[in-house]
């Protein structure tokens, strides 16, 4: 373990993303947006979650930002969990690993203790993922400032929150029930089911409850999101928990330059960034279809091919990301004995990790067909790429609401149930990926009039970003907060 006090003379901020890429990735974003504004980071990390995000270690490096890397070693022998596994995709195809995977991370409070007690100083703030829960009382012994990172939009926070305070998950009997969200600014009917809420799983009951207690003894919240898309929602969470609001994204936008971009989460997607661009740089500007399920979620292979036979059926050109345990032989075999030949003028497979942000930000990438993570919606905004919707679990339908019925620049597949990670389901028809694409990227004024929001929220993210922007400012603000008044030095 590295011993860093931060420089002198700069406010220091130790940040500790959840092990799971849809949450670490946007959190090394904001650890270089405050090194690049003069802020001493300390990002805590264990070493497997390291290894995957080499590139990034090399570019901070040589933009010689004050940041460091704080590698922890992650207790698998000690939970008898497999070498490796440390991020919440290596245990999504099995789940009865999940709660020793977060007993693991719980455990991680001792060598965090042990970091900070070689400090000479303090640091200014501790900025967490929400869900690591475990870090308010490391941040109580040492008496630093706490603040949640929130990964998931603010309409989902604010959602989830109002539905534990109505105490809606204990009042209702049939998870598949709609019912309308209360004391929220717009009208919305959700379900238990899709709306489960961080860790509410039988055998989770304790941590679900420290989740919930934390969240609302933080020093304040930082949100990767806009306000000017999100201000509704913002200000109702805000009044509800009673705490100040950082928006400070889209953060993916700090990533510049076609380097930054492909070296983000995942150093493989190093590997096929030229294969990429070179395939987009021979197609006309937005008629691409980009199809990803984001970092985690698991597609059982008869659903991938009902999503193929879609892609096929549709003419348009696409670039599909299937994750290697995805690719079982019976679609390998599919691919290959007939899908590759058909689709080979027009389709581009990546199997593994894809360099998403070189995608969406290429001008021949016209949709993008999303599970409708926080990450991958806010980077298609951010490239003002309209989006196909999917949702699986988690915050993802929440985030599909407002998509699709909100910001209206969004077509659902009409997925209303959630498919956590099940090996046979076949949510999604191949005729329905067909309508779906045709009428995102073909239909008519409805179509151009949904590419003319994407490309409106597009400027408003960017001028978030920029200098005077919110986002910025925001910044700016949350760094003097937590340096001018620190709570306890
Ligand atoms: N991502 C990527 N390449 C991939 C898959 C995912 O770069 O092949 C990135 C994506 O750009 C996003 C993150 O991983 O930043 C996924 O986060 P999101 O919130 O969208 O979904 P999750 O993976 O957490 O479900």
């Amino acid at each position: 373990m590295t011993s860093f006090g931060g420089e002198p003379n700069k406010p220091h901020f130790i940040m500790v993303p959840l092990a799971a890429q849809g949450h670490l990735i946007p959190m090394i974003d904001i650890g270089c947006l405050l090194a690049e504004r003069g802020v001493s980071v300390s990002l805590v990390i264990t070493r497997g979650n390291a290894d995957r995000i080499q590139p990034i270690f090399e570019q901070v490096k040589e933009s010689k930002l004050s940041m460091q890397f704080i590698e922890l070693k992650f207790p698998n022998e000690k939970f008898g969990l497999p070498p490796g596994w440390e991020s919440v995709d290596h245990i999504m195809t099995s789940p009865d690993r999940f709660r020793d995977f977060y007993d693991a991370i719980y455990s991680l409070d001792q060598p965090l203790e042990a970091f900070l007690e070689t400090l000479e100083q303090p640091p200014d703030c501790l900025i967490t993922d929400v869900c690591n829960a475990w870090t308010a009382s490391v941040a109580r012994k040492f008496s630093i400032p706490r603040v949640n990172f929130h990964s998931p939009s603010c309409f989902y926070a604010s959602v989830h929150y109002n539905l534990v305070l109505h105490k809606m998950y204990d009042r209702v009997t049939d998870v598949n029930e709609y019912m309308s969200v209360l004391d929220f600014p717009v009208k919305l009917d959700v379900t238990i089911a899709q709306t489960p809420g961080f860790l509410n799983h039988p055998g989770f009951e304790d941590l679900r409850k420290k989740y919930l207690e934390e969240e609302s003894t933080a020093d304040g919240v930082m949100i990767n999101t806009i306000l000017e898309l999100e201000q509704l929602f913002v200000e109702n969470y805000a009044n509800a928990i009673c705490r100040k609001i950082w928006t400070i994204g889209p953060v993916c936008l700090y990533n510049k330059d076609v380097e930054m971009k492909a070296g983000r989460g995942n150093k493989e997607a190093v590997d096929q960034r030229d294969r990429v661009q070179t395939w987009l740089d021979g197609r006309h500007d937005a008629s691409v279809l980009y199809v990803s399920f984001g970092s985690i979620m698991y597609t059982n292979p008869q659903q991938l091919m009902e999503v193929g036979s879609g892609l096929e059926a549709s003419n348009k050109p696409f670039i599909w990301v299937i994750k290697k345990i995805e690719m079982k032989p019976v679609l390998e075999k599919w691919l290959s004995e007939g899908f590759e030949e058909r689709t080979k003028d027009r389709g581009l497979i990546i199997v593994g990790w894809a360099p998403q942000m070189v995608i969406l930000s290429h001008p021949a990438v016209g949709g993008f067909m999303t599970h409708c993570g926080w990450n991958s919606t806010l980077e298609a905004i951010s490239m003002g790429v309209p989006m196909v919707t999917w949702p699986r679990f988690g915050d993802q339908f929440v985030n599909e609401n407002l998509i699709v019925n909100i910001l209206k620049i969004g077509v659902g597949l009409g997925v209303k149930m959630p498919n956590f990670a099940s090996e046979d389901a076949v949510m999604v028809k191949n005729d329905d990926v067909r309508k779906a694409i045709y009428t995102l990227m073909d239909g008519g004024i409805e179509a151009d009039e949904r590419r003319e929001r994407s490309k409106n929220f597009s400027e408003k993210a960017k001028m978030a970003m920029e200098e005077g922007g919110s986002s910025y400012v925001n910044l700016t603000d949350f760094i003097h907060h937590f340096t001018k008044n620190p709570v306890s030095k």
